[in-house]
């Protein structure tokens, strides 16, 4: 396991820990007061935060085992995202506690998310595959209103939303450009797409991938040259590497018999045939 997933996971352990370091100290208070009632309540409350806290601690070990074998328990999926979404917040602050940037344990999060959306091999239509593009992306000095239309773009070639057309124009795939997270969260109930290609920030990364769950979404984080929120730019081939990985093999047709090598987000590599184009 590789440095940037060992922050997040190493974490959550610690939130675990600090967990039940908590309710193992007021059940040792509550011991001493020698009262039967009190004595009875403890156990029944003690044995049902002991359940919750095995299902989160058995959660935790499935998502580092599969982690760890590049593998995906589907069974266990929710579980997985249930000791997620609970510990996430605690490692949050345990992370601000040991000075730890708020930034790297979301980037840490979203390799840690992206693997495993890439471990369930999941492929879709390319119809059913959706790139959400923040506005920011778009060059400052456009005239035009892709936020409505993205068909609006003229393709002047001054920021990478032309890129990004590009992508959509080879694979087929769907692309919208929103003003802020709420839209787009919007925007993924409202045409509900099967799997998300999400550009952004690490946190409305972070935010909007744990609003939509459980749809698969790849996490791509935006490149801020002038500072945040403003003619903000993408890896166009992280974007093509997401798609790729997420389309049916048939919708993968390259003049090649090759197997197509793609870099995916975690510095890892998928092969997969792609049949004669
Ligand atoms: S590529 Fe499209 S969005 Fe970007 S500046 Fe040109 S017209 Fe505007």
């Amino acid at each position: 396991m590789n440095t940037r997933k060992r922050l997040f996971i190493g974490l959550l352990l610690l939130s675990l820990l600090v967990i039940i370091a908590l309710i193992f100290m007021g059940w040792m208070l509550a011991l001493n007061s020698h009262k039967l009632l009190s004595y009875i309540l403890l156990v029944i409350m003690g044995t049902i935060v002991l359940f919750f806290l095995g299902g989160i601690a058995l959660g935790l070990m499935i998502l580092i085992v599969n982690l760890w074998r590049a593998k995906t328990t589907p069974s266990m999926q929710n579980l997985i995202s249930a000791a997620i979404n609970f510990l996430f917040p605690l490692a949050l602050s345990i992370g601000r506690a040991f000075k730890i940037e708020e930034e790297k344990i979301k980037r840490s999060f979203i390799i840690v998310h992206n693997e495993l959306v890439l471990n369930q091999k999941l492929f879709f239509k390319p119809a059913d595959i959706l790139i959400l593009a923040p506005h920011c992306l778009q060059w400052s000095g456009c005239p035009h209103k892709i936020t409505l239309d993205v068909q609006n773009c003229k393709r002047c070639e001054k920021c990478v939303i032309d890129k990004l057309h590009g992508v959509c124009e080879k694979y087929h795939v769907n692309l919208v450009v929103v003003t802020g997270g709420t839209f787009a969260r919007k925007f993924v109930k409202e045409k509900r797409p099967k799997a998300v290609i999400a550009i952004a920030c690490e946190r409305d990364l972070t935010s909007g991938i744990q609003a939509v769950h459980p749809l698969p979404v790849i996490g791509v984080l935006n490149l801020r040259p002038n500072g945040p929120c403003f003619n903000t730019t993408v890896n166009i081939s992280r974007v093509e590497e997401a798609v790729c990985h997420l389309l049916e093999q048939h919708c993968l047709k390259l003049p090649c018999q090759k197997p197509f090598e793609i870099n995916l987000p975690h510095g890892n590599l998928l092969v997969r045939n792609v049949e004669k184009g």
